[in-house]
Protein backbone atom coordinates (compact mmCIF):
# COMPACT_ATOMS: atom_id res chain seq x y z
CA UNK A 1 0.00 0.00 0.00
CA UNK A 2 1.25 3.30 -0.54
CA UNK A 3 0.53 6.87 0.01
CA UNK A 4 1.02 10.25 -1.44
CA UNK A 5 1.60 13.23 1.03
CA UNK A 6 1.87 16.96 0.13
CA UNK A 7 1.40 19.62 2.72
CA UNK A 8 -1.79 21.68 2.66
CA UNK A 9 -2.32 25.58 2.52
CA UNK A 10 1.31 25.58 1.62
CA UNK A 11 2.77 22.41 1.11
CA UNK A 12 5.35 21.60 3.09
CA UNK A 13 6.32 18.30 2.26
CA UNK A 14 5.23 15.73 -0.87
CA UNK A 15 5.68 11.66 0.49
CA UNK A 16 4.86 8.67 -1.74
CA UNK A 17 5.02 6.40 0.42
CA UNK A 18 3.42 2.75 2.85
CA UNK A 19 1.08 3.89 5.12
CA UNK A 20 3.30 2.50 7.72
CA UNK A 21 5.47 4.80 7.15
CA UNK A 22 2.61 7.69 7.93
CA UNK A 23 3.59 6.08 11.54
CA UNK A 24 7.17 7.55 11.09
CA UNK A 25 5.57 11.35 10.34
CA UNK A 26 2.70 11.14 13.15
CA UNK A 27 5.70 10.21 15.25
CA UNK A 28 8.08 12.84 14.23
CA UNK A 29 5.35 15.58 13.33
CA UNK A 30 7.87 16.31 10.86
CA UNK A 31 5.92 17.25 7.62
CA UNK A 32 2.57 18.48 8.60
CA UNK A 33 1.24 16.37 5.46
CA UNK A 34 -1.66 15.71 3.60
CA UNK A 35 -2.06 12.01 2.41
CA UNK A 36 -2.92 10.65 -0.61
CA UNK A 37 -3.44 7.17 -0.85
CA UNK A 38 -2.05 6.55 -3.83
CA UNK A 39 -2.24 3.21 -5.06
CA UNK A 40 -5.04 0.37 -5.67
CA UNK A 41 -4.32 -1.99 -2.77
CA UNK A 42 -4.62 0.72 -0.20
CA UNK A 43 -6.64 -1.64 1.72
CA UNK A 44 -6.60 -0.22 5.40
CA UNK A 45 -7.10 3.36 4.91
CA UNK A 46 -9.41 2.94 1.85
CA UNK A 47 -11.93 1.01 3.91
CA UNK A 48 -11.29 2.93 7.09
CA UNK A 49 -13.10 5.84 4.73
CA UNK A 50 -10.66 8.34 5.66
CA UNK A 51 -11.60 10.40 3.01
CA UNK A 52 -12.40 13.75 4.88
CA UNK A 53 -10.43 12.58 8.20
CA UNK A 54 -8.10 15.13 9.84
CA UNK A 55 -5.48 14.41 11.65
CA UNK A 56 -3.59 15.60 14.29
CA UNK A 57 -0.31 17.58 13.08
CA UNK A 58 -1.88 18.62 10.02
CA UNK A 59 -1.77 15.23 8.87
CA UNK A 60 -5.17 15.18 6.18
CA UNK A 61 -6.14 11.86 3.86
CA UNK A 62 -7.71 12.84 0.73
CA UNK A 63 -7.56 11.69 -2.85
CA UNK A 64 -8.10 8.10 -2.15
CA UNK A 65 -6.82 5.60 -4.96
CA UNK A 66 -4.82 8.40 -6.80
CA UNK A 67 -2.06 6.78 -9.05
CA UNK A 68 1.23 8.62 -9.06
CA UNK A 69 2.67 8.74 -12.21
CA UNK A 70 5.86 11.28 -11.76
CA UNK A 71 7.95 13.35 -10.00
CA UNK A 72 9.75 16.53 -11.03
CA UNK A 73 11.71 19.22 -9.84
CA UNK A 74 14.45 20.67 -7.87
CA UNK A 75 15.29 20.50 -4.56
CA UNK A 76 13.02 22.56 -2.72
CA UNK A 77 10.54 22.81 -5.03
CA UNK A 78 8.87 19.35 -5.46
CA UNK A 79 6.24 18.66 -8.38
CA UNK A 80 3.95 15.36 -8.16
CA UNK A 81 1.86 14.06 -10.87
CA UNK A 82 -1.04 12.15 -10.29
CA UNK A 83 -4.02 11.03 -11.78
CA UNK A 84 -7.24 10.04 -10.17
CA UNK A 85 -10.39 9.00 -12.71
CA UNK A 86 -9.43 12.47 -14.85
CA UNK A 87 -6.54 14.31 -16.56
CA UNK A 88 -3.53 14.19 -14.79
CA UNK A 89 -3.13 17.15 -11.75
CA UNK A 90 -0.12 18.22 -9.59
CA UNK A 91 1.15 19.27 -6.18
CA UNK A 92 4.02 20.71 -5.38
CA UNK A 93 5.58 20.87 -2.19
CA UNK A 94 9.36 21.39 -0.37
CA UNK A 95 9.76 18.02 -0.29
CA UNK A 96 9.60 14.70 -1.77
CA UNK A 97 9.20 11.41 0.42
CA UNK A 98 9.08 7.28 -1.65
CA UNK A 99 8.69 4.79 0.73
CA UNK A 100 7.99 0.96 -0.71
CA UNK A 101 5.90 -1.19 1.12
CA UNK A 102 7.00 -4.68 1.89
CA UNK A 103 6.48 -7.20 -1.20
CA UNK A 104 6.43 -11.53 -1.40
CA UNK A 105 9.31 -12.34 -2.56
CA UNK A 106 8.79 -16.30 -3.54
CA UNK A 107 12.20 -17.14 -4.04
CA UNK A 108 13.38 -16.60 -0.65
CA UNK A 109 11.42 -19.99 0.36
CA UNK A 110 12.43 -21.52 -3.21
CA UNK A 111 8.79 -21.87 -3.50
CA UNK A 112 8.95 -21.42 -7.46
CA UNK A 113 11.60 -24.89 -6.85
CA UNK A 114 9.68 -26.95 -4.39
CA UNK A 115 6.37 -26.44 -6.41
CA UNK A 116 4.34 -24.65 -4.39
CA UNK A 117 1.52 -22.44 -5.80
CA UNK A 118 1.49 -18.64 -4.42
CA UNK A 119 -0.74 -16.16 -3.94
CA UNK A 120 -0.86 -12.24 -3.89
CA UNK A 121 0.56 -12.29 -0.94
CA UNK A 122 2.20 -15.40 0.17
CA UNK A 123 2.13 -19.05 -0.28
CA UNK A 124 -1.54 -20.72 -1.64
CA UNK A 125 -3.28 -21.84 1.65
CA UNK A 126 -6.58 -23.54 2.55
CA UNK A 127 -7.95 -21.90 5.58
CA UNK A 128 -6.15 -25.53 7.25
CA UNK A 129 -3.27 -23.59 6.13
CA UNK A 130 -2.41 -26.58 4.24
CA UNK A 131 0.09 -25.59 1.08
CA UNK A 132 -0.14 -27.13 -2.38
CA UNK A 133 2.24 -29.60 -0.68
CA UNK A 134 0.04 -30.86 0.98
CA UNK A 135 2.55 -32.34 3.69
CA UNK A 136 3.73 -28.53 4.13
CA UNK A 137 1.51 -26.00 6.12
CA UNK A 138 2.51 -22.08 6.07
CA UNK A 139 1.77 -19.32 8.97
CA UNK A 140 2.10 -15.58 9.22
CA UNK A 141 3.85 -13.34 6.56
CA UNK A 142 4.02 -16.71 4.36
CA UNK A 143 0.94 -17.63 4.45
CA UNK A 144 0.23 -14.37 3.11
CA UNK A 145 -3.36 -13.84 4.89
CA UNK A 146 -2.67 -10.94 7.12
CA UNK A 147 1.42 -9.10 7.45
CA UNK A 148 0.90 -8.91 11.24
CA UNK A 149 2.58 -10.97 14.36
CA UNK A 150 -0.33 -11.55 16.26
CA UNK A 151 -1.59 -13.35 12.72
CA UNK A 152 1.62 -15.06 12.57
CA UNK A 153 1.16 -16.13 15.52
CA UNK A 154 -2.41 -17.22 15.68
CA UNK A 155 -1.81 -19.04 12.66
CA UNK A 156 1.74 -20.74 14.07
CA UNK A 157 -0.82 -22.74 16.47
CA UNK A 158 -3.44 -23.25 13.68
CA UNK A 159 -0.60 -24.73 10.96
CA UNK A 160 1.54 -27.03 13.66
CA UNK A 161 -2.11 -28.11 15.17
CA UNK A 162 -3.48 -29.41 12.15
CA UNK A 163 -0.30 -30.92 10.55
CA UNK A 164 0.36 -33.35 13.24
CA UNK A 165 -3.50 -33.88 14.28
CA UNK A 166 -5.12 -33.74 10.71
CA UNK A 167 -7.30 -30.33 9.23
CA UNK A 168 -9.12 -29.93 12.28
CA UNK A 169 -8.86 -26.40 12.62
CA UNK A 170 -9.95 -23.35 10.41
CA UNK A 171 -7.77 -20.13 10.65
CA UNK A 172 -10.37 -17.13 11.42
CA UNK A 173 -9.35 -13.62 10.17
CA UNK A 174 -12.41 -12.03 10.74
CA UNK A 175 -12.06 -10.13 14.48
CA UNK A 176 -8.35 -8.91 13.86
CA UNK A 177 -7.51 -5.24 15.42
CA UNK A 178 -4.99 -3.44 13.23
CA UNK A 179 -3.59 -0.18 13.90
CA UNK A 180 -1.50 2.69 11.98
CA UNK A 181 0.33 4.39 15.06
CA UNK A 182 0.06 7.91 13.45
CA UNK A 183 -0.47 10.67 16.45
CA UNK A 184 -3.65 10.48 16.75
CA UNK A 185 -3.71 6.25 15.72
CA UNK A 186 -6.02 4.73 12.82
CA UNK A 187 -7.97 2.15 13.58
CA UNK A 188 -10.07 -0.73 12.44
CA UNK A 189 -11.23 -4.41 13.44
CA UNK A 190 -14.33 -6.72 11.51
CA UNK A 191 -16.11 -5.50 8.72
CA UNK A 192 -16.72 -1.71 7.08
CA UNK A 193 -20.06 -0.86 5.93
CA UNK A 194 -18.73 -1.14 2.47
CA UNK A 195 -17.26 -4.73 3.02
CA UNK A 196 -20.63 -5.70 4.91
CA UNK A 197 -22.92 -4.49 1.92
CA UNK A 198 -20.61 -6.07 -0.49
CA UNK A 199 -21.60 -9.32 1.60
CA UNK A 200 -25.10 -8.51 1.59
CA UNK A 201 -25.45 -7.68 4.98
CA UNK A 202 -28.07 -5.07 5.78
CA UNK A 203 -26.31 -2.80 8.29
CA UNK A 204 -26.22 0.96 9.14
CA UNK A 205 -22.93 3.21 10.29
CA UNK A 206 -22.81 5.76 13.65
CA UNK A 207 -20.79 8.05 13.53
CA UNK A 208 -19.30 10.51 16.39
CA UNK A 209 -16.41 12.80 16.88
CA UNK A 210 -14.32 11.82 18.95
CA UNK A 211 -13.26 15.34 20.34
CA UNK A 212 -14.70 16.49 23.59
CA UNK A 213 -13.72 13.32 25.45
CA UNK A 214 -12.72 14.21 29.24
CA UNK A 215 -9.72 12.99 28.29
CA UNK A 216 -8.73 14.51 25.13
CA UNK A 217 -9.97 17.72 27.08
CA UNK A 218 -7.84 17.18 29.55
CA UNK A 219 -4.73 16.22 27.30
CA UNK A 220 -5.03 18.22 24.46
CA UNK A 221 -4.73 14.78 22.57
CA UNK A 222 -8.54 15.67 21.29
CA UNK A 223 -8.84 14.74 18.30
CA UNK A 224 -10.36 12.23 15.81
CA UNK A 225 -13.72 10.19 15.05
CA UNK A 226 -15.35 7.00 15.64
CA UNK A 227 -17.17 5.30 13.31
CA UNK A 228 -19.46 1.75 14.40
CA UNK A 229 -21.09 -0.64 11.74
CA UNK A 230 -24.02 -2.57 13.28
CA UNK A 231 -25.95 -5.36 11.80
CA UNK A 232 -29.58 -4.00 10.80
CA UNK A 233 -32.46 -5.81 13.09
CA UNK A 234 -29.72 -7.78 15.63
CA UNK A 235 -27.62 -4.44 15.92
CA UNK A 236 -24.80 -6.62 16.65
CA UNK A 237 -21.58 -4.42 16.54
CA UNK A 238 -19.75 -5.84 13.05
CA UNK A 239 -16.72 -3.33 12.68
CA UNK A 240 -15.32 -0.33 13.81
CA UNK A 241 -13.35 2.48 12.33
CA UNK A 242 -11.32 5.10 14.35
CA UNK A 243 -8.98 7.87 14.29
CA UNK A 244 -8.03 8.68 18.02
CA UNK A 245 -5.41 9.05 20.61
CA UNK A 246 -5.57 5.52 21.64
CA UNK A 247 -7.39 3.91 19.17
CA UNK A 248 -4.92 1.04 19.47
CA UNK A 249 -6.54 0.38 23.02
CA UNK A 250 -9.58 1.29 22.26
CA UNK A 251 -9.87 -1.13 18.91
CA UNK A 252 -8.70 -3.79 21.41
CA UNK A 253 -12.45 -3.12 22.89
CA UNK A 254 -13.82 -3.07 20.32
CA UNK A 255 -12.97 -6.54 18.70
CA UNK A 256 -14.03 -8.18 21.95
CA UNK A 257 -17.80 -6.43 21.39
CA UNK A 258 -17.54 -8.06 17.75
CA UNK A 259 -16.06 -11.26 19.01
CA UNK A 260 -18.84 -11.70 21.98
CA UNK A 261 -21.61 -10.52 19.44
CA UNK A 262 -22.17 -7.39 21.46
CA UNK A 263 -24.84 -5.19 20.26
CA UNK A 264 -25.39 -1.07 20.09
CA UNK A 265 -26.97 -1.68 23.60
CA UNK A 266 -24.52 -3.48 25.15
CA UNK A 267 -21.57 -1.36 24.15
CA UNK A 268 -23.93 2.31 25.11
CA UNK A 269 -25.07 0.22 28.54
CA UNK A 270 -21.20 -0.02 29.45
CA UNK A 271 -19.82 2.68 31.74
CA UNK A 272 -16.60 4.10 30.97
CA UNK A 273 -13.62 5.26 32.98
CA UNK A 274 -13.65 8.82 33.81
CA UNK A 275 -11.60 10.79 32.03
CA UNK A 276 -10.92 8.73 29.42
CA UNK A 277 -10.73 8.26 25.54
CA UNK A 278 -13.26 5.85 26.06
CA UNK A 279 -16.36 7.51 27.19
CA UNK A 280 -16.76 8.15 23.60
CA UNK A 281 -17.44 4.40 22.44
CA UNK A 282 -20.57 4.88 24.47
C1 LIG B 1 8.79 -2.16 9.22
C2 LIG B 1 7.75 -3.13 9.68
C3 LIG B 1 6.87 -2.76 10.67
C4 LIG B 1 5.90 -3.65 11.10
N1 LIG B 1 5.06 -3.25 12.07
C5 LIG B 1 4.16 -4.12 12.56
C6 LIG B 1 3.32 -3.75 13.63
O1 LIG B 1 3.35 -2.64 14.14
N2 LIG B 1 2.44 -4.65 14.08
C7 LIG B 1 2.36 -5.90 13.56
O2 LIG B 1 1.55 -6.70 14.03
N3 LIG B 1 3.14 -6.29 12.52
C8 LIG B 1 4.04 -5.43 12.02
N4 LIG B 1 4.85 -5.81 10.99
C9 LIG B 1 4.65 -7.13 10.36
C10 LIG B 1 5.25 -8.24 11.19
O3 LIG B 1 6.60 -7.95 11.48
C11 LIG B 1 5.18 -9.55 10.38
O4 LIG B 1 3.88 -9.76 9.90
C12 LIG B 1 5.57 -10.72 11.27
O5 LIG B 1 6.89 -10.57 11.72
C13 LIG B 1 5.45 -12.02 10.47
O6 LIG B 1 5.94 -13.07 11.26
P1 LIG B 1 6.51 -14.37 10.55
O7 LIG B 1 6.95 -15.28 11.66
O8 LIG B 1 5.55 -14.88 9.55
O9 LIG B 1 7.77 -13.88 9.71
P2 LIG B 1 9.10 -13.22 10.23
O10 LIG B 1 8.91 -12.51 11.53
O11 LIG B 1 9.63 -12.43 9.07
O12 LIG B 1 10.04 -14.44 10.54
C14 LIG B 1 10.54 -15.22 9.47
C15 LIG B 1 11.93 -15.69 9.89
O13 LIG B 1 12.37 -16.65 8.93
C16 LIG B 1 13.72 -16.36 8.61
N5 LIG B 1 13.97 -16.91 7.27
C17 LIG B 1 13.58 -16.42 6.07
N6 LIG B 1 13.98 -17.21 5.07
C18 LIG B 1 14.61 -18.24 5.65
C19 LIG B 1 15.25 -19.42 5.15
N7 LIG B 1 15.30 -19.67 3.84
N8 LIG B 1 15.79 -20.25 6.03
C20 LIG B 1 15.73 -20.01 7.35
N9 LIG B 1 15.15 -18.94 7.90
C21 LIG B 1 14.58 -18.07 7.04
C22 LIG B 1 13.81 -14.87 8.68
O14 LIG B 1 15.14 -14.46 8.88
C23 LIG B 1 12.94 -14.57 9.89
O15 LIG B 1 13.65 -14.61 11.10
C24 LIG B 1 5.83 -4.95 10.54
C25 LIG B 1 6.73 -5.33 9.55
C26 LIG B 1 7.68 -4.44 9.12
C27 LIG B 1 8.66 -4.86 8.08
Amino acid sequence: MTALLYGRAAPSATAHYDPRALELDGAGGVLHAKAVVADDEAVFVTSANLTEATLDRNIEVGLLGAKVSGFAGERGKVRTRFTKGGPEREVRSEQSCLAIGRRWEPRTLGAETLGFETARLGLKVTPHLRTSLPHVYAAGDAAGNMQLTPVAAYEGRIAARNALEGDRLVADHSVVPQTIFTTPEVARVGLTHQEARARGVNCHVSTHDMRGASNGRATGEDDGYLKLVFEGGSERVLGVQMVSYAAAELIQLCALAIRSGATAATVAAQLSIHPSHSERLR
